[in-house]
C-alpha cells in the first residue's frame, strides 16, 4: 500500500519538460510531481497535455476607477485630461458604486487566470476613504480565489493636496498593504518622494510609485528614487511603474540608469495598454511605442513586470483584464520573437511575483497550488495564440472553469 495521499492530480500537464507530468496536489500545496502518480484515492482531472502555469500575477491594477466609460465623456487630452475626468467622477464615487466596478473586474481577472493583484488606490479628500474600504471588502470576499494587496496612493499630488498625507496615514493604519506615490502631478516631486520613503519607514511597508509618464528624456527622478532606497535602506522593496523616459533615453543613459536600478534593487513595471494609448500623442504618425523596455531590464537582473493598469476608462478605454494578452501586446510591440516568450511570460508570473514580495510561487513541490490551465499542448503556441485559460486552481481548490469552444461544422454527405 502506498503511504502517498492527496487530495486532487492533475494529469498530464504540460510544465517546462517535453512530455506531460502529473501534479498531486495535497491541503492546498504541490505535493508531488511525476510521471504517473499514484491516485491514492484523489481525485484525477486530465489535462490532455495542456500547458499549466503558475497562476497570473497582476502587480499593478486600478480597481477604482475601472469601468467608468459610459459615465464619462470621451477624453482626447492625454495623461492630464484623463486624470481630470476622473477627478471629477471621483468625489462622487461611493463605497457601494467603487465595490461593484471593482468586483466585475476582480471576476473576469480571475476567470483570465490571475490569482495575485496589487490594487492602487486614490486616496484623497476627493475619494476619502471610501474606494479603499470597497477594496478592503473585495479583498475579504474573493480571497478564496485572489490575494489582493492594497496599496493606496494620491494620484493627484501629495503637497499640493491638503489632506491627502493624514488620508494615506489612516488607510495605512487601517490595513493598507503599501504606499503608492505619484510625484510627476505633485508640484513638489521631490518633498513627496521624501514624504514616501519616510512614511515607508514609519508603517515598515513597500513603495510602488507611479514615476515618470512622459517621453522627454530629461528630468528623471529614478536617481532620487534609488537615493533614497539606498538610503532607507529599503531594496527589493521598492517598485516604479511607468517609468516611460526609459524608452525615451540614450543608449548610455539608458545603460547607466539600468545600473543605478539594479544597484538598489528597485523594480519596474511596464503598463502597455495605458503606455501605448496616452504616449506619443502629440508625435503624429511616427508616434514611438513610449513603454519601459523591461525585457531588457529583467536581461539584466532588474526585478520587472508587465501589468493592466487600466480597465475600460479614460487612461485606457480597453481591457479584459487578460494578462497573457497584455504580456503578448508588449511582445508584439517590443518586436520580440519566440526566443523571448519565455521571458515575457515571466513577467507576468515569477519576476511579478518576486516583485509583489510573493513566497512559495511557482509550480514546485511544496509551493503553493496556484495553477492556471491554458487551452494548448505548447508554450510558444500558448502564448502567441493567446490560449484561453481553462481552469484555474488556487491552492489547490478550482476557482473556475471556461470550457473550450465547439465548432459545429455540417459536412459533405
Ligand atoms: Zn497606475
Amino acid at each position: 500500500m502506498s503511504l502517498f495521499t492527496c487530495d486532487l492530480i492533475l494529469r498530464g500537464a504540460l510544465l517546462d519538460k517535453e512530455t506531460p507530468e502529473d501534479i498531486a496536489i495535497s491541503d492546498g500545496r504541490i505535493a508531488s510531481i511525476g510521471a504517473d502518480l499514484p491516485a491514492a484515492g484523489a481525485v484525477e482531472i486530465d489535462l490532455g497535455g495542456r500547458v499549466v502555469l503558475p497562476g497570473f500575477v497582476d502587480s499593478h491594477i486600478h480597481l477604482d476607477k475601472a469601468c467608468l466609460l459610459c459615465r464619462c465623456q470621451h477624453t482626447s487630452g492625454g495623461l492630464k485630461g484623463a486624470i481630470a475626468a476622473v477627478s471629477q467622477l471621483k468625489a462622487e464615487f461611493t463605497a457601494d458604486d467603487v465595490y461593484e466596478r471593482g468586483r466585475r473586474v476582480v471576476e473576469q481577472a480571475i476567470l483570465q487566470g490571475t490569482m495575485h493583484m496589487r490594487a492602487h488606490t486614490e486616496v484623497d479628500p476627493r475619494a476619502g476613504l471610501r474606494s479603499f474600504n470597497a477594496i478592503k471588502q473585495l479583498k475579504s470576499e474573493y480571497r478564496s480565489c485572489l490575494d489582493l494587496q492594497s496599496c493606496v496612493f494620491p494620484q493627484e499630488g501629495l503637497t499640493n493636496d491638503p489632506g491627502a498625507s493624514e488620508l494615506l496615514l489612516e488607510a495605512l493604519s487601517n490595513g493598507a498593504d503599501l504606499l503608492g506615490g505619484c510625484p510627476y502631478t505633485d508640484t513638489a516631486p521631490y518633498e513627496q518622494l521624501n514624504w514616501l520613503f519616510k512614511t515607508a519607514r514609519d508603517f515598515d511597508v513597500d513603495l510602488d510609485l507611479h514615476l515618470d509618464f512622459d517621453l522627454d528624456p530629461s528630468g528623471s527622478l529614478l536617481d532620487e528614487v534609488c537615493r533614497l532606497t539606498d538610503q532607507t535602506g529599503w531594496h527589493n522593496r521598492v517598485a516604479v511603474g511607468h517609468a516611460t523616459k526609459l524608452a525615451a533615453m540614450t543608449e548610455p543613459s539608458f545603460t547607466a540608469h539600468v545600473a543605478r536600478l539594479k544597484a538598489s534593487g528597485v523594480a519596474v513595471t511596464a503598463l502597455p495598454s495605458t503606455d501605448l494609448y496616452l504616449n506619443g500623442r502629440d508625435i503624429g504618425s511616427l508616434s514611438p511605442r513610449g513603454i519601459a523596455p523591461v525585457h531588457l531590464l529583467a536581461e539584466q537582473g532588474i526585478t520587472c513586470s508587465i501589468a493592466t493598469n487600466n480597465v475600460l476608462n479614460p487612461f485606457t478605454p480597453f481591457g479584459d483584464c487578460s494578462l497573457l494578452r497584455m504580456a503578448n501586446l508588449y511582445a508584439n510591440c517590443m518586436h520580440l520573437s519566440p526566443d523571448d516568450f519565455d521571458a515575457c511570460l515571466s513577467l507576468i508570473t515569477h519576476s511579478a511575483a518576486r516583485l509583489m514580495g510573493l513566497s512559495d510561487y511557482g509550480v514546485m513541490v511544496g509551493n503553493a497550488a496556484d495553477l492556471v490551465v491554458l487551452d494548448a499542448t505548447n508554450r510558444l503556441e500558448a502564448f502567441g495564440a493567446i490560449a484561453q485559460p481553462l481552469l484555474g486552481f488556487k491552492s489547490g481548490k478550482q476557482t473556475f472553469e471556461r470550457p473550450p469552444a465547439r465548432l459545429f461544422r455540417e459536412t459533405a454527405k
